[in-house]
Order: structure tokens, then C-alpha cells, then sequence
């Protein structure tokens, strides 16, 4: 403890310490040391957030979307013109290399809130008219909204539901994981500065079963975005489900990548290496079963066993590093325990399999070598269960039928990503999948326009774009005599 950082709350445009007065380590995982004390906040926190945010609603509701979204853009800029010190910070909370917080997680951030600040403009109703009646819908905001996130894309995923919740006219109570709480903390001490008005932004840190639960089962809460394991989804939803809330869930993911054997050979090994590894395996849209076209099966996996291992693992801040650290250590021998579970189910270890120990600073760090596992059948836990990190299965298939019903045999429905050159093929075989997303021949390319979630266990409800604003409103018909048509 007395670690260098004080994370503090954001409650009513102040930095406040929580009710409990206790706080916990944040790890830094490429070295396995703590470097900051995070609030483990509880109800007092969150009444107090709670009434802040009420007391000013009205205010932000009245000020239209034209200067919420100035006031956004602010936030945004301010980031921005500090986006060094963002991306040292989520790589030092997180592990991810520097780059790629640099590539990926700190503009994403910046542009998820410059995107929905303008995206509000846009938000409107409809207008119905028939001879006898005219009638048209408001879109209104709840009042305060809820949103709780995960540590694998930390300041990412934030303002994904930030952003949406705010330019809709919403005050908000925000929780950052406790695992990765920095960046939401150093975003919360731009909010006054940015010009957001006292209690409109509330962030809260603290441990998901103490303060994430009393977030989602207050009675004062009615709109929840949740991003997370889908068990944590499953109780958030039956908790909501009593005091009928409206919730999203954006959940786990068993994602397959399918490659045929009309596949342009390259694009296919570099993309199944990339879903499969990027962020050390831990992005929900990771590609963790990789299927592939018998005819081309070995082929296929000697290359992308030689990919895998060539890929450079180490210190997170060395600019030509690939792959940093796990989360944290629980984390990491979560996945060394998946890979236990792997060979005692008969399957066979291509490459890595192991913790990786770097030598020098990060010595101690939490490093796991990307791991390729051949021979395992469908129906196993490690081709069932959501591992999150550096490994992937390699399955072989036949034909298209037998590439649909692998891709589909898990209960989760999140990505998928096809890799062939018959275009007629893509889209036929992107149709029969079960999941929110598909991508041909890539994997990952986003536009914040589309709809983003899951099928099955990865979740319910559609963000991005418009939607994500809609989910943050109540919709409204007023009706009355169609006077023109009188
Ligand atoms: P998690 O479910 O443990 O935690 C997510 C958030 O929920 C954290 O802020 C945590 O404090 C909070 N929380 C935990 N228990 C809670 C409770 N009982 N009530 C309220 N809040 C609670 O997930 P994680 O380990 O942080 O993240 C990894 C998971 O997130 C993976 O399963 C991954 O697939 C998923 N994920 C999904 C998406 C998506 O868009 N579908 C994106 C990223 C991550």
C-alpha cells in the first residue's frame, strides 16, 4: 500500500475518497508490482453519486445535444493533448504493449467519444399520420444511467458506453474494472475542466461483487450497459430482471476462425495469428478456435505454428514487442490451468504451453507464451470454455457443412471471422453462423455505425451507433386528432 497513485472517486465534479477509507493494490502485471491504491467503494459512495447525478439532470438534459457534444469533443481534446501520458498509464495498468495502446486502445477511446458526441445530434423521433390522428415519439433520457466495464480494452470499452450514455442527456454512474482502474480515474479528472457540469459524470472504483452489484441493484439505476464474463452478465441480468431494468450485455466469446482451402494462404495464417493473439488473447473478439480446411490442414498449421512462435513476447513498453503480460497473476494461472486442462483432455501442444519469464525488469511479470493446441475433439472444455488468453485449438473440417456445424457448437455467439476467395462462399457461410459479427477475409475492422454484440451466451442487445444512443432513452408516442386531415 502508499503506492505512488492515489486513485480517488468522481462524485459531483470532486475527487473523493471512499466512504470505507480503505483501498486496494493496482498490479502493474509486466512487473508484477503495485503502483497504486484503488478506493474500494461501497452504497455510501454510491448514494452519494446517485444524488449527484439527480440534482443534475435536469440541466444536462435542458442543454440539447449541440453543447453536450461540444463539451464532449473538450473531454476528447483534452485526452488528446495528454494521450502520452494515457497510453503509458493503460499500458502500465493493463500489460499490453505500448504500441499497441498507441495504435488501438487510447485514439479508439478519444474517437468512441467524438463519434457518439455527434452521433446525439442525430438522435430523434419518428412522426406517424393517418386521417384521423397524428402522432409522433420523443426519444428521452432515463434520468441516471449505469455502466460497468471489464480490464481487457479498458479506456476503450469506457467511453464505448460512456460516450452513448452522455450525449443522450444522461447523467451517469460509471465503474471501471478494479483490475485496470487508471485511465477511467485520469479521464475523470479532465470531466470539470472539459466543462461538464457537476454530477453529470460520476466514476466510482471498487470491486465488482461490493460496489458493481449495489451500482446494478439500486432502485434509482434504470438503464444498465454491462461489458464483462457472461456469469457476471447472467446475474446482473437476473438482478435487473427483479427491479425491470433494461440492460445490455456484451459477453464472452468462443470465437471461431474458418479458413478454406481456396483461402489466399498468407492473408489467412497472418489473420488467424492476429485474431488469435492480439491484446495476449484477451479480447472477446479473439479467434480462440481456428478450423481449417482438411486439404490444406497441415500445411496450415506448421505455418502458423512458425507465425506464432516467431511472435516477440517481453517487456510491454519495448516498441517491436508483440505480445505483453496477462492482466494479472490470478489471471494468468486461470490460463495455465486451461492449458492443464487441454493436455489431460488428449490434446497436443504445438508451441508454447507455458509461462514465458523475461528476463530483466519484468522478471516477475505475468507472460504466457501464445499457444497453438492440436487433436481435440468439439466437445471438450477447452473448445467449449472461454480461455482468454494467448491460445487457440485447431480443428480440421471437411466441407462448408462441416465448417458451419464446428463454428456453431459452442454456446457462445459472438465473432466469427471466414477466410476464403469465392465470394459467393463468404457470404453463404456468413449467413449460417451463429454470431453478432462475421468478418471475410479480416478480422476485426469496426465501424462504430454498425451493430456490435453477441448471439447465445455472448450476450443481449446491439450497441453502436444509433443504437447505442437508443438503449440510453425511453421512447415516448404522443398523439393527438390529425387536425390538417380535421
Ligand atoms: P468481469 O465480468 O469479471 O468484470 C467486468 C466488470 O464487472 C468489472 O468492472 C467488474 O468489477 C464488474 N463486476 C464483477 N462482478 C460484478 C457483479 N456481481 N455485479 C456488478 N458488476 C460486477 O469480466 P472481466 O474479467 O473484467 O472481463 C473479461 C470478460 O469480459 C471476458 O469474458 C470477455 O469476453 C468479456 N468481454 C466482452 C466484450 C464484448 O463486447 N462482448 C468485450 C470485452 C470483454
Amino acid at each position: 500500500m502508499a503506492n505512488g497513485i492515489k486513485i480517488q472517486n468522481f462524485i459531483g465534479g470532486q475527487m473523493l475518497p471512499p466512504a470505507s477509507g480503505e483501498y486496494f493494490d493496482s498490479i502493474n502485471p509486466a512487473i508484477a508490482q503495485s503502483f497504486a491504491d484503488v478506493p474500494d467503494s461501497d452504497a455510501r459512495d454510491l448514494e452519494l453519486a446517485v444524488t449527484a447525478a439527480e440534482k443534475a439532470f435536469p440541466a444536462w438534459r435542458g442543454m440539447g445535444a449541440e453543447k453536450r457534444a461540444a463539451i464532449m469533443h473538450k473531454l476528447a481534446d483534452l485526452i488528446e493533448a495528454n494521450a502520452e501520458r494515457f497510453i503509458e498509464a493503460e499500458c502500465m495498468d493493463n500489460g499490453k504493449p505500448l504500441s499497441l495502446c498507441a495504435a488501438v486502445d487510447i485514439p479508439r477511446a478519444i474517437a468512441n467519444l467524438r463519434f457518439f458526441a455527434d452521433a446525439g445530434k442525430l438522435l430523434g423521433g419518428n412522426t406517424y399520420e393517418s386521417p384521423g390522428s397524428y402522432s409522433y415519439t420523443l426519444r428521452q433520457p432515463f434520468g441516471t444511467v449505469a455502466i460497468i466495464s471489464p480490464w481487457n480494452l479498458p479506456l476503450l470499452l469506457f467511453t464505448w458506453k460512456l460516450a452513448p450514455a452522455l450525449a443522450a442527456g444522461n447523467c451517469v454512474i460509471a465503474k471501471p474494472s478494479e483490475v485496470t482502474p487508471l485511465t477511467a480515474f485520469m479521464l475523470s479528472a479532465f470531466a470539470n475542466e472539459a466543462g461538464f457540469p457537476k454530477g453529470v459524470l460520476n466514476v466510482l472504483h471498487g470491486r465488482g461483487p461490493k460496489i458493481g452489484a449495489a451500482i446494478t441493484q439500486h432502485p434509482r439505476t434504470p438503464a444498465i450497459s454491462f461489458t464483462g464474463g457472461t456469469a457476471t452478465g447472467r446475474e446482473i441480468y437476473s438482478g435487473g430482471a427483479k427491479l425491470l431494468k433494461k440492460v445490455s450485455l456484451e459477453l464472452g466469446g468462443k470465437n471461431p476462425t474458418v479458413v478454406f482451402d481456396d483461402a489466399d494462404f498468407a492473408k489467412a495464417v497472418t489473420g488467424a495469428k492476429m485474431a488469435g493473439f492480439t491484446n495476449q488473447g484477451q479480447i472477446c473478439l479473439c479467434g480462440s478456435r481456428v478450423l481449417v480446411q482438411d486439404t490444406i490442414y497441415e500445411k496450415f498449421r506448421d505455418a502458423l505454428v512458425k507465425e506464432a512462435s516467431d511472435m516477440s513476447i517481453g517487456d510491454p513498453l519495448q516498441p517491436d514487442i508483440l505480445l505483453g503480460a496477462l492482466v494479472s497473476k490470478a489471471h494468468m494461472e486461470k490460463v495455465l490451468s486451461c492449458l492443464d486442462i487441454a493436455e489431460q483432455e488428449g490434446g497436443r501442444i504445438l508451441t508454447g504451453g507455458r509461462r514465458k519469464i523475461v528476463p530483466g525488469r519484468c522478471a516477475e511479470g505475468y507472460f504466457i507464451e501464445p499457444t497453438i493446441i492440436e487433436g481435440l475433439p468439439l466437445h471438450c472444455r477447452t473448445n467449449q470454455e472461454e480461455i482468454f488468453g494467448p491460445v487457440v485449438t485447431l480443428m480440421p473440417f471437411r466441407d462448408e457443412d462441416e465448417a458451419i456445424r464446428l463454428a456453431n457448437g459452442t454456446e457462445y455467439g459472438l465473432a466469427a471471422s471466414i477466410w476464403t476467395e469465392d465470394a459467393a462462399r463468404g457470404e453463404r457461410v456468413a449467413a449460417r453462423i451463429d454470431s453478432g459479427i462475421v468478418w471475410v477475409n479480416c478480422w476485426n475492422m469496426r465501424d462504430l455505425r454498425t451493430p456490435f454484440g453477441g448471439m447465445k451466451n455472448s450476450g443481449v442487445g446491439r450497441e453502436g451507433g444509433l443504437r447505442a444512443l437508443e438503449f440510453f432513452t425511453e421512447e415516448k408516442t404522443v398523439s393527438r386528432p390529425n387536425a390538417a386531415k380535421a
